[in-house]
């Protein structure tokens, strides 16, 4: 027994990884796990590995790797066996790629493919200005794009829709340029094992889904 194939999807801030997770999920039963999403529960349900987490947060530091692997490790425990499955924001570093081949192996698996979603600044600034989220349960929805039918409730849940900090005009352009600075060793060592593919992120999400088909299927 054994889990079925990791599949990755990376891209910048606004790339629309966490579309295609969930169409990946919704159409062909994938199991995801998305870093943002697991950070966030193991908050909430202050586990162990969440109290760890808060004690950099608090200090203003990034969340070191040995905690989010932890996460991740936990979460991969619990998917069905055979079924491939898809990781949303994680691997960051080279070095969580590093550690993540050596878990996958660990569980008798491996990556199949990496797929990055290029797209361009401008297309990401516009997207990721409009963006909102729901504090209560996470839904995303774009002022142009997706917009709640009441402004400011979720659809959902009636919780409070609201504006992301990091989602600022102003803390966009630094994010964008940081994710740019940090990944591109880690598409380099996806590069270099053969498994990494660029798809156009710039195309509407059900385009790009049939490219994402055409790579998992
Ligand atoms: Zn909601």
């Amino acid at each position: 027994m054994a889990l079925g194939k990791a599949f990755l999807l990376f891209g910048p801030p606004g790339s629309g990884k966490g579309t295609q997770s969930q169409l990946l999920r919704e159409k062909l039963g994938f199991s995801h796990l998305s870093t943002g999403d697991l950070l966030r529960k193991h908050l909430k349900n202050e586990t162990e590995l969440g109290k760890k987490a808060r004690v950099y947060m608090d200090a203003g530091e990034l969340v070191p790797d040995e905690v989010v692997i932890g996460m991740v490790q936990d979460s991969l425990s619990d998917f069905p066996d055979n079924k491939d499955f898809v990781l949303d924001g994680f691997p960051r570093t080279r070095d969580q790629a590093i550690a993540l081949d050596a878990l996958l192996n660990d569980l008798n698996t491996e990556v199949g493919t990496c797929m990055f979603l290029d797209v361009e600044t401008d297309v990401l600034k516009q997207r990721l200005v409009g963006r909102r989220v729901c504090k209560s349960c996470s839904t995303s929805y774009h002022v142009d794009f997706a917009p709640s039918k009441q402004e400011k409730v979720c659809d959902i849940c009636q919780g409070e829709v609201v504006q992301r900090r990091d989602d600022s005009e102003e803390v966009i352009m630094e994010r964008l340029i940081q994710y740019e600075k940090k990944t591109a060793p880690l598409k380099e060592y996806y590069k270099q094992k053969g498994i990494l593919v660029v798809l156009k992120g710039e195309n509407k999400p059900d385009v790009v889904f049939q490219d994402v088909l055409k790579i998992v299927s």
